[in-house]
């Protein structure tokens, strides 16, 4: 874990846990143990009340209103905002677009940035431990364009090849998209020093903070990213809700993604102009709810303070790691000196789908497969692995659990 300094606080997990209804439950009999956090974390009674309080309390539509429920809906969202905006350290609140997540954030860059400066023969780079998501979107434009996808590899660890990277680039780059924390291997990427090799050569930098966003301290400004996509899911917050960073200079400069509603200055049939930053990217009525929830999510992670989180989980996955390799039948995968807390492995002669489902008959849950990162798996000849992955409430009594059920499973399926 990078970044912890001695003013960290340790939280109190009991009282913490008591906020998360759902970790309070049973699952085949057994107390639930979530350790899928990297697909989607928990989340806090402030984010599911938030939800509800929005639609008894008031429910409208925003931005066009007069009357006083449009207002209220309006300054929530509003909030979100500059909650945001804060969150991230952008300049401005007019750098936030509202989006469906990280998926949609990466789409729209490559359909309205890409499409409109990507010519043919012009390079994009993308690492070789991208989710699909930050993979599709740019061949989807390489294709349309003629232009070149380009992958820097990753070592046995699991660590971005600098070397390669360096010599990937050149005049002919246009786009460099990397994954800031990788949501399969764990590895926290050196994503300032990419972020400045690139601009070296002219080229502009997306980085994929679906992962990091729940962990690492992110400041745009001080990054120099152009771009930063997130999800409200991975970050305590709603489903289908996210977020895109874009400095000012390049969102007006970019072409509408979507046309409708709210997006627009004027109409007419002859002509349309497109209304201003953020609203230009911001096509039809938003979801509203998950917006004001997402606002509470932040707050709950500034509350509890993510160096205080990012310290906690640190603690968890090093307990985990010496655990598990403590198990000679267990492999690690991702073992990068700089990590989220995301715990690949796999068992020789055991498969994955088997390890998930009999952890699950335990009450445990972790994710197997390829993690859409099928490329990745590729490269280390796998074709997936089975992953625990933590959250702020999770606890060493939870990874003991987990120990013992992978070693009953190793014991039950290897005799
Ligand atoms: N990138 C990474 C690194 C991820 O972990 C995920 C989600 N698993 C995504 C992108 C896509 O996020 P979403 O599905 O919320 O759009």
């Amino acid at each position: 874990m990078s970044a912890i300094t001695e003013e960290i606080q340790k939280l109190d997990i009991t009282a913490l846990r008591k906020e998360f209804p759902v970790l309070n439950q049973q699952i085949n009999g057994k107390p639930l143990v979530y350790f899928d956090n990297a697909a989607t974390s928990q989340k806090p009674d402030v984010v599911i009340k938030a939800i509800e309080e929005y639609y008894q309390g008031y429910n409208a539509n925003i931005h066009r209103g007069i009357h006083t429920l449009a207002e209220k809906a309006t300054k929530a969202f509003e909030d979100t905002r500059e909650t945001l905006r804060a969150f991230l350290n952008a300049t401005e609140k007019e750098e936030i677009i509202f989006t469906k997540g990280t998926t949609e954030s990466i789409n729209l860059v490559a359909g309205s940035y890409g499409r409109k400066f990507i010519r043919e023969k012009d390079e994009i780079i993308i690492s070789a431990m991208e989710h699909h998501s930050n993979i599709v979107p740019w061949q989807m434009l390489c294709e349309e364009k003629g232009a070149v996808l380009k992958v820097i590899p990753v070592s046995e660890k699991g660590e971005i090849l600098m070397e390669a990277y360096e010599e990937l680039l050149s005049e002919r780059t246009k786009i460099v998209s990397v994954v800031y924390a990788s949501n399969s291997l764990g590895t926290i990427n050196p994503v300032k020093e990419l972020i400045d090799k690139a601009h070296d050569k002219g080229a502009i930098v997306l980085l994929d903070a679906a992962q990091a966003a729940a962990h690492e301290e992110i400041d745009v400004q001080t990054l120099d990213c152009d771009f930063l996509a997130m999800s409200a899911h991975k970050v305590y917050g709603p489903t289908g809700m996210g977020a895109l960073y874009g400095k000012r200079s390049l969102l007006e400069d970019m072409p509408p993604y979507q046309g409708g509603g709210e997006m627009i200055k004027d109409v007419s049939f002859a002509k349309t102009t497109y209304n201003d930053i953020p609203y230009k990217f911001e096509a039809g009525t938003p979801n509203i709810a998950d917006v004001v929830a997402f606002r509470e999510a932040i707050h709950f992670v500034n509350r509890l303070g993510k160096k205080n989180i990012a310290a906690h989980e640190a603690e968890i996955l090093d307990y985990a790691t010496e655990k598990l390799q403590a198990i000679p039948d267990i492999r690690l995968i991702g073992t990068a000196d700089d990590k989220v807390s995301v715990l690949s492995f796999v068992i020789e002669g055991i498969h994955h789908f088997d390890i998930g489902q009999m952890l699950d008959a335990a009450g445990i849950a972790i994710r197997t497969g390829h993690h859409c990162t099928q490329p990745l798996m590729n490269e280390f000849g796998l074709e997936g692995t089975a992953r625990a992955s933590f959250a702020v409430y999770n606890t060493k009594e939870e990874v003991d659990s987990m120990v013992v059920g992978l070693e009953k499973i190793i014991k039950f399926l290897k005799q």
